[in-house]
């Protein structure tokens, strides 16, 4: 039972020394997932993966019970640049990642979906979509996720129908869901500090939750709207704690794992994976307390009958 209801949290890690290590890594600041990058995060080649390894992380997953992991792709990876060798190469680097993830199934697979250089956001959702249809394999365990982003320059995936465009125009749109950043869709335009609800509303209807798989949570160093994507610690930037607090405790977002790609080290993430627990703890608590005078009131009424 507490399983279920905890919060599922996590931080970026360095994926340096290994799959292991991070697991261990994560255990040791409280986190119950984590996110890292599939290769160097400016692109470049991976290193050869190492099955024992990654055998290892399987069992911390399973015996601390993990939320799915999320994997994050190299920034500088374009599916629709105007450049065919950058597609090329994004293509062949997102193949291999996925290819890796095998070695640890069940996990997500998240990526920038790209810009479009002048070439137009339809355009560019269609090239994503093509793109998408060469790397995914109907039998691959990994669900591949699009990113909401800021909208900065000629980002695609600034508005919550860009994305839906590229999961309905791949052939295989259940492996494709989508990763919802805090900060990004701030700076985006999405008013989640006055108006949460009216944004997960608004990702209902046009994407659908069900498709919302993972959240990054960062508060951002930019006002709202400013479509620039700078991360800030939690508490920290321009949106409020108290956002933070329903964020982490809204009924349409629990269960999905929550990383934190603020700028910290590991004494400054475990320190806001305690804080975000924390409000979800208080408010189970405040549920409880309901539930037991409601329980209360219920046998109260029953015996002046
Ligand atoms: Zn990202
Ligand atoms: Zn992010």
């Amino acid at each position: 039972m507490e399983h279920q209801c905890r919060l599922h949290i996590g931080c970026h890690l360095t994926s340096s020394k290994g799959f292991r290590h991070m697991g261990e890594e994560a255990l040791s600041i409280g986190a119950d997932t984590f996110a890292f990058f599939t290769r160097n995060p400016r692109g470049g080649n991976r290193k050869e993966a190492d099955p024992d390894d990654a055998a290892a992380l399987r069992r911390i997953l399973r015996e601390h019970a993990f939320a799915p992991l999320v994997a994050h792709a190299p920034y500088t990876l374009n599916l629709c640049s105007i450049k065919p060798e950058v597609r090329e190469f994004a293509l062949r680097a997102m193949k291999e990642d996925l290819e890796r993830m095998e070695l640890i199934p069940g996990n997500y697979y998240n990526f920038h979906p790209g810009s479009h250089m002048g070439q137009g956001p339809e355009k560019g959702a269609a090239l994503i979509a093509e793109g998408l249809d060469q790397v995914l394999q109907p039998g691959q365990h990994t669900i591949v996720l699009l990113e909401t982003m800021a909208g900065k320059g000629s980002e695609v995936g600034g508005r919550f129908e860009e994305l839906a465009e590229i999961r309905a125009a791949v052939r295989l749109p259940e492996k494709v869901g989508v990763c919802l950043d805090t900060c990004h869709v701030h700076d985006g335009g999405y008013d989640i500090v006055r108006d949460l609800d009216g944004v997960l509303g608004e990702f209902d209807r046009v994407i659908g939750l069900e498709h919302l798989k993972a959240v990054h949570i960062n508060d951002s160093k930019n006002p709202f709207g400013s479509r620039k994507d700078r991360h800030e610690k939690i508490g920290e930037g321009s949106i409020p704690l108290e956002t933070f607090r329903r964020v982490v405790t809204h009924p349409a977002l629990r269960g999905l794992p929550f990383i934190l790609e603020t700028p910290n080290e590991l004494p400054g993430y475990a320190a806001e994976i305690c804080l975000l627990r924390g409000m979800e703890a208080e408010m189970q608590e405040k549920m409880k307390d309901l539930e037991n005078n409601f329980t209360r009131d219920q046998d109260k009424n029953h015996k002046k009958e």
